[in-house]
């Protein structure tokens, strides 16, 4: 079994900054933000535009694409931006 969390949650234990207190996606399902797509690949491009719509009102999104980049996360959707890209497969399901 796969265990996701979401940006405001991954990595909390070990973050000493509290910027993850005020995220946008704190209650946001986490399968949002690691884009996958069930259907194919424009599935999974529309499930990171709808991350990144979540992103785009949150008032830490420069802290949280700072902390992405900084401990190399790369994959995901991280301060309103994908690191890394859909998967090859979503293209093929
Ligand atoms: S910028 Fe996006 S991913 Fe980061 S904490 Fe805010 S809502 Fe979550």
């Amino acid at each position: 079994m796969t265990i996701l969390y979401i940006p405001a949650q991954r990595g909390a234990r070990r973050a000493p900054a509290n910027w993850r207190d005020h995220a946008a996606c704190a209650d946001a399902d986490p399968r949002l933000f690691f884009p996958a797509g069930t259907t194919g690949r424009a599935d999974a491009e529309a499930q990171a535009d709808r991350a990144k719509s979540v992103c785009a009102g949150c008032p830490v999104r420069a802290a949280c694409l700072d902390w992405a980049l900084a401990t190399g996360q790369r994959t995901g959707v991280w301060g309103g931006r994908l690191l890394g890209s859909v998967p090859r497969g979503a293209a093929h399901r």
